[in-house]
Formats: structure tokens, sequence, C-alpha cells
């Protein structure tokens, strides 16, 4: 394992160094233009070659419908920013602990505990704000800038460094051994003016996207009292990497306060179905949440009753108790018909109970209200290719890639459904594509290899073949050769 991150860790600083052209130039002090040095396109590869970092060491949450909702949410906040044309990819990590983080180039990582310690979608806005605001402002490239001899290369390093570390503390650790050389900050290192500065745009781009200003306060004062209880080692990574004052509190409520109270306009109720999705994701014992939901419904007083319902219907379902939980779900659906959410709970029980067609049926019904949505064409095509229709499946993941939207699982399935319908080249393409996404890029080279000699013949299927496994391969050297 050790190995394993230190391998990750040369990769990384590799990585950001080949990133970076001029090698010794000194950095400018703080107060000088941030970043006049690091252009947008090497702070676009720092986030990017993080992200496929992170990907070598954690899980990242691959539920099609908690994307969706996290992705939109964000860029709801993103288009209220002051980068709105800014491609900012938000993610999510399956962990219990309170934690969120941003890479420049704007990527952000959020755990799914701090989802489930958050009372409400204003909460989680406030905080996704806030670091949006890290991003827009580069305050990251700031940080690392603060000593006027260390060259590029090293600070982009120790960015790349300082954030596993954030997102992953044993990978973090390892990278930064293989910077510490150069005598080196070793965590990510807000400063007071920076997070300041974070809360204060934060907070009016919260306004603006239509969410209540007082949610920030609010939300740190929960995560500040929590941490009372913790020991010293177990404080919320989020609080070590932004620490919250009392004093930034009294700052951050004194500011809301002069916002005009906000009126309910969001739909929340999304949020509060798909934090109940996380809990059952995050649950180890199906009968022990069927327990908890139970418990919950009995002595009431949970935040949002329908979605204790809907948890309580797809705790079911991992306990195998399928009529119960087509009885709870249909409930839910009698009441709020066209919601997505609630038909693709009752597909899946439909289709985990044998009944494919019915399941099917209800994914075909669902895309005349919901066309080419993400969530509903993935776990369509999961049933299209169980009920042996490839094409049909490969039809639909191909107007998601036209529409721009791709994913890691978008790619493994367009990779298995074009190896059902026979085209052996297409499909290990395809399945490059998902190791490429999925940071493993000496595996995305052997399959584009494979799908070359397989194409024999087709020359502009080899063409287009050799085209990406050279992007791929100058990718690969990058990486390797420093
Ligand atoms: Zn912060």
């Amino acid at each position: 394992m050790k190995i394993f991150n230190l391998k990750i860790a040369m990769i990384v600083l590799a990585l950001s160094l080949s990133t970076v052209q001029a090698k010794d130039i000194a950095l400018p002090e703080i107060g000088d233009s941030a970043g006049a040095l690091i252009s947008p396109q090497q702070e676009y590869q720092i986030g990017l070659g993080f992200y496929l970092r992170l990907q070598q060491s954690i899980d990242l949450i691959d539920d099609p419908e908690i994307n969706s909702y996290i992705q939109s949410l964000g860029n709801r906040l993103v288009t209220h920013s002051d980068s709105p044309q800014l491609p900012f990819l938000f993610f999510m990590v399956p962990n219990p602990s309170v934690n969120a983080f941003a890479a420049p180039g704007g990527f952000i990582g959020m755990h799914s505990g701090l989802i489930l310690t958050s009372k409400s979608e204003d909460e989680v806005a406030s905080v996704l704000a806030h670091e949006i605001a890290h991003v827009t402002q580069r305050h990251l490239l700031r940080s690392f800038e603060k000593s006027k001899q260390r060259s590029i290369p090293m600070t982009v390093a120790m960015i790349a460094a300082a954030l596993l570390g954030a997102a992953d503390p044993n990978a973090g650790a390892a990278a930064l051994m293989a910077v510490q050389a150069g005598g080196v900050q070793s965590q990510l290192d807000f400063t007071r003016s920076n997070e300041a500065e974070a809360d204060n745009l934060g907070m009016q781009n919260l306004v603006r996207s239509g969410f209540d200003a007082m949610a920030m306060p609010t939300f740190f004062e929960r995560l500040q009292q929590s941490s009372r209880f913790y020991d010293t080692g177990a404080v919320p990574e989020f609080l070590r990497t932004h620490p919250v004052t009392t004093s930034r509190i009294a700052e951050a409520r004194g500011r809301a306060v002069t916002y005009p109270l906000k009126r309910q306009v969001s739909d929340s109720l999304q949020f509060y179905l798909i934090r109940e999705k996380l809990r059952v994701l995050a649950a180890s014992d199906a009968n022990k949440l069927v327990r908890y939901y139970e418990s919950a419904i009995k002595t009431g007083g949970s935040l949002n009753e329908t979605a204790t319902q809907y948890g309580y219907s797809l705790a079911l379902v991992e306990a195998g108790q399928f009529t119960k939980a087509r009885q709870v779900i249909q409930a839910l659906i009698d009441n709020d018909v066209d919601r997505l959410s609630y038909r693709l709970a009752l597909a899946k029980i439909e289709i985990a109970v044998g009944r494919l067609s019915t399941g099917l049926a209800i994914y075909e019904q669902a895309q005349k209200i919901y066309p080419d949505d993400q969530a509903l064409t993935l776990n369509q095509v999961d049933a299209l290719l169980l009920a042996n229709l490839p094409k049909q499946a490969a039809d639909l993941l191909l107007t998601q890639l036209e529409l721009g939207q791709y994913s890691r699982r978008l790619y493994k399935l367009l990779a298995q459904a074009k190896g059902e319908m026979g085209e052996k080249s297409e499909s290990h393409s395809w399945l490059a594509e998902y190791y490429y996404h999925s940071g493993r890029l000496n595996l995305a080279a052997e399959q584009l290899r494979i799908a070359a000699e397989l194409a024999r013949g087709d020359e502009f299927q080899l063409a287009k073949i050799s085209a990406r496994l050279r992007e791929v391969e100058t990718t690969i050297d990058k990486v390797e050769k420093l």
C-alpha cells in the first residue's frame, strides 16, 4: 500500500511538473496578481491531475442520481459566481467524515458525511459556494506563492500533494514526502483573509442563487459545536482546512442578517431524497437500516417525512423485502406522480423481482417527461442490457455523449453494449475511455492497442483509434518521464 501511495505521489509530482514549462522563475509576492505565471490551462491541468490521481486511491460515488444532483446544485451556484464560464466538476466521496475541498480549475469534492450532517440544501449550498469562491479567487495558488524563491513546478507539486492530503490523508502523506525535500508547506493553508473572502463572496453567490444566507453561519456553528465532542485527532477535516472560529461565525451571522429573508423557492425535497439515498448507500447492515427507518417513522420528527419513507423503501430493497418496498414507493408516487426518483426506485423493484418488461415500460414512460436525463438513461441502459437489447442501449448512450454528458459509468456501459453487438473494436475503445476517466492511463492505452488490432481493414476507425492512442501516450509520457 505504501509503495502504491508513493507511486501516486511521484505521478502527482511528475504530472504537475510536466504542466509547467518554465523551470526556475521566481514567483510574484502576495499582493501581485495571483497566479500570473500559472495560466488557466495549467490551473485546469493541476485540477485534472489531482482528480485523476484521487480516483486511483478512492472509489468516488458512482450513483448517477446522486452525481446529477450534486452537479446541478453546483451549477446553479457557478452560474451566479464570478466565473460562470468555468466548467466546474462536482463529485462525491463516500466517507462519513465532514469534508469538502476544491482544486484549481474547478474540481470540487464533497464527502457524503457533509450532506448527512447538514440539515438543509441551503447549508450544503453554502459550503459549495464557499469552495467555488476559493477557486474563482485562486486562493490555493496564492497561498502557495508566499515564497519568492520557490519554483513554479515545486509550487504546483505542493498544491497537488496538499490537495490529496485534504481529500485522502493516506495518499496525501505519501505525496508530501515526495515534495518535502523542498522545505515545504505541508497542508492546505487558507489564510484568515482567504476564508473571510470566501465566506463573503460565497454568501453573495448563495443569495444570488436563491438560497438562505443564514445557512452559512448556521452550518459553521453546528460544525464547531460538534467538534467540541471530538478528540483533537477527530476534528472534521473541513474544520482543519477551513478553521471556523467564533469570530468568523459572528461575522458570517452579521453579514447574513443584512440580506433580506429568503423566500422558500428551492425544491429541497430532492435534497432530502438524495440525503436518504446516501444514508442507504453508506449502510452495511440492511436489516439494521430497515429498523432505523421503522423507528424514525414511528417516533416522527425527522427532517422530512416523505424522504424518510423514500429511504425506508430503498432500505427494504436492500433487505430483499420487495413487496413491502413497492407498497411504500407506490404510496409516494400516488402523491407525486412525476417525481423521477420514485419512478427509478419502482422500476428497480420490478426488475429485482423479475418483471423486466414492467421495469422497462416505467423507464420509457419517464423518458417522455425527462428526455435524456442522465440518471434515467443509465438506469434504463442497465435494464436494456439485461433484456439483451444492446443496440437500443448504445443509441441512448451515444445520445448522452452528443449532449456532452459523460461519466465513467456511461463509458463502461457503452463498452458493454458495443461488445454485445459484436463491435469488438468499438467496445475496447470505449473501455479505454472508461479507464482513462478513472485515472488508469496505462490500462487505457492497452485497450486502445487491442482496439486498433481489431480495427484492421477499417481505415477510418483505425485512424481515430491511433489518434486517441497518441494522445493517451503523450499524457503517460508526461507523467512518467520526470
Ligand atoms: Zn475555506
